[in-house]
């Protein structure tokens, strides 16, 4: 089989990996490495033994694919240059930065029959893989995203950096459309929002409380979701999934607690979990890798014409739900009426401190 000529467009934090997994894999070539940091491109170029480039024109007729992982600010601008020219193009989440540019991606890929991927990798988590083989009907999700502050992905906020991840696993878990949505959030360094809480509404009835923060100490990204199947709880960094279904005899009796003895009773709290709720904990390979595993399928579906598993127009619709969140983040009002602040760059002055400042010299800052 001949080798798939490909590049990766953007090898900052993310693309260097992109561009390292790639040039490992035995059934690709990696043709070169762009990135308009020429310093960066060289750095990362030498240590995969490819060509480094400024710009990506060059490559237009050398590539039979490309990876795209510049920020989202220039998504639209890459990837289209691809796409005209009938190149398949993996693009790094979210998509663009609007829908009015997703959509414009999609008929592009569309007219060249060629694949349009997007890099929603937490679809490829398997936990998230092996709940979503299970019949399940969410009726209720609490999702949460908290990282630290890193300083990168500064040209957008919360909702389009972390919490996309999570609106694009609940349109493939729950299904669309969402019928309402509120958010709250604030910026709290003064840029965009750096911590949300939206609550959505689907059409088929499940309610979903999604949480996501840039600012928060400790890292945490799970999903818990109750169904009248049961429940299942996503640890998305330790890729432990969690399920829990009412026994049998519960399902079709309820729990008797009325009819139990004194002894039933008193063992109750140690047997609940077991005997009336059971609990199927599922771990996955630890030496798995996510990355790689999106790549393959990308390469998987250029050389099939197979659809890829999170295509432009998921992408898309995850943005478009990502919009709504904006904006309803955007018309909340802090002090509960239409004349007082609105959003997440108005937050109401402080009151006061919640504890002495504590001093901090510029030089020992740093
Ligand atoms: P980064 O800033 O570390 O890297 C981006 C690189 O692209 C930089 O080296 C920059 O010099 C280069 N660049 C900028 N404009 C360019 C252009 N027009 N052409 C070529 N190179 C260009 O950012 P990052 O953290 O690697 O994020 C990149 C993308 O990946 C973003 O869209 C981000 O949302 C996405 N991302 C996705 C995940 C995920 O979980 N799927 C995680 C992190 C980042």
């Amino acid at each position: 089989m001949t080798r798939l000529r490909m590049a990766v467009i953007g090898v900052g934090h993310l693309g260097q990996h992109h561009a390292r997994i790639l040039s490992g894999l035995p059934e690709v070539e990696l043709v070169g490495v762009v990135d308009s940091n020429p310093e960066q491109a060289r750095i990362i170029a030498t240590k995969l033994n490819t060509p480094p480039y400024e710009h990506f024109e060059p490559l237009l007729g050398q590539v039979d694919a490309v990876s795209v992982v510049t920020p989202t600010i220039h998504h639209h601008a890459v990837a289209s240059a691809f796409l005209r020219a009938g190149v398949p193009v993996l693009v790094e989440k979210p998509i663009c930065r609007t829908v009015a540019e997703a959509d414009e991606l999609i008929a592009l890929a569309a007219s060249a029959n060629v694949a349009l991927q997007v890099g929603h990798i937490e679809r490829f988590n398997p936990a998230f893989e092996e709940l979503a083989k299970r019949p399940i009907r969410p009726k209720f999700v609490e999702a949460e995203r908290h990282g630290p502050f890193t300083g990168r992905s500064v040209d957008i906020g919360a909702v389009l950096d972390l919490m996309i991840h999570d609106l694009d696993l609940l349109l493939a878990l729950v299904g669309g459309p969402v019928t309402r949505v509120a958010a709250v959030g604030a910026s709290v360094f003064g840029g965009h929002e750096d911590m949300v809480n939206a609550r959505l509404e689907f059409a088929n009835g499940c309610v979903a409380h999604v949480t996501a923060s840039r600012i928060t100490r400790h890292p945490k990204r799970r999903l818990r979701v109750w169904a009248p199947e049961g429940y299942a709880g996503i640890d998305f960094v330790t890729r432990k999934l969690t399920l829990v279904q009412q026994s049998e005899e519960v399902r079709q009796f309820g729990l008797r607690v009325d009819e139990m003895d004194a002894e039933t009773k008193a063992r109750l709290k140690d047997e609940v979990f077991g005997r009336y709720l059971q609990v199927l904990n599922l771990d996955s390979d630890r030496k798995f890798d996510q990355l790689t595993a999106e790549l393959k399928h990308f390469i998987h579906c250029v050389r099939t014409g197979e659809k890829p598993r999170v295509s432009g127009t998921d992408g898309r619709d995850a943005l478009e739900l990502a919009e709504r969140v904006l904006l309803a983040l955007r018309e909340h009002p802090w002090e509960g009426n239409g004349n007082g602040p609105h959003g997440p760059k108005s937050v109401p002055q402080p009151v006061g401190w919640l504890f002495a400042p504590v001093k901090i010299a510029r030089d020992e800052a740093a």
